[in-house]
């Protein structure tokens, strides 16, 4: 099945249930979708409608080293509750004691390429490791969530030949809510705390209500960097449409 195929009429995904869209990914791509999760409110509500659902999509998420001791609590639980296994990848260790031994450990704080450069160790190249057996990668991005991500597609190109479907895309933060009580689906605690999205610990911090919820992330950058990188390509951030490129989460 071709990939450009599939993501050239983006508009009928855009009718189908988050239910709907996973289902369809296992039919239509079995054995070559995979799911990313960080552990976040969103990725917690695709996981439990995957295992509801009985489907065959496996998981995996990026341990960066930096995480909060919350998220590994959750990874632990998660896997408990749901019975599942989460494939676990970390960064090269020798790319990571080159990075601190040049740059110090707290990198990201010292200008926006430092930034990138440490994101691009601890998670980019792990990232592009998981992704690479896989032709489309399952994500919980909304569209809510940032300016950066309004035009963010059901399912459409990665940019680096995949397909990347967000079921949630649609969702707003309150059916996220309203589903994760409704169906007791475990989540982060620091969600209670302010913490609306949750990444490495030194570089996530709760925001004051009414806040969107990426700024809480890299705080001390304006705006329009707010990206891991994750979501860009060649410093572009990914757009709706076949010309958009799309990167990694
Ligand atoms: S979020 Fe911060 S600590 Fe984590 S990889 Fe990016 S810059 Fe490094």
């Amino acid at each position: 099945m071709d990939i450009n195929d599939l993501a050239a009429n983006p508009i009928r995904f855009e009718s189908m249930r988050p239910e709907e869209v996973l289902m369809w990914t296992c039919a239509a791509l079995p054995g070559k979708a995979v799911f990313a999760s960080s552990l976040g409110a969103e990725d917690q509500v695709i996981l439990d409608m995957i295992s509801r659902l009985g489907l065959d999509l496996p998981v995996f998420t990026l341990d960066t080293g930096r995480l909060f001791r919350e998220t590994y609590e959750l990874i632990e639980t998660t896997q408990r509750r749901y019975g599942r296994p989460i494939k676990v990848f970390f960064p090269k260790a020798a790319a990571v004691e080159e990075m601190v031994e040049e740059h110090g450990v707290n990198l990201f704080r010292k200008s926006i390429d430092q930034r990138h450069h440490c994101c691009q160790v601890r998670k980019l190249e792990p990232l592009a490791r998981a992704l690479a057996p896989y032709d489309a990668w399952v994500c919980g991005l909304r569209r809510d969530q940032a300016e950066s991500r309004t035009d963010v597609p059901v399912v459409g190109p990665d940019g680096k030949g995949r397909l990347k479907i967000n079921p949630l895309a649609n969702w707003t933060q309150e059916q996220v809510w309203a589903y994760i009580r409704a169906n007791d689906v475990p989540y982060n605690p620091l969600h209670d705390q302010g913490f609306l999205s949750i990444g490495c610990a030194c570089c996530t911090r709760a925001v004051a209500p009414g806040e969107p919820a990426r700024a809480g992330r890299w705080w001390w950058e304006v705006d329009e960097h707010k990206e891991c990188g994750l979501h860009f390509v060649d410093g572009k951030l990914v757009r709706r449409g076949p010309s958009a490129g799309d990167s990694e989460r």
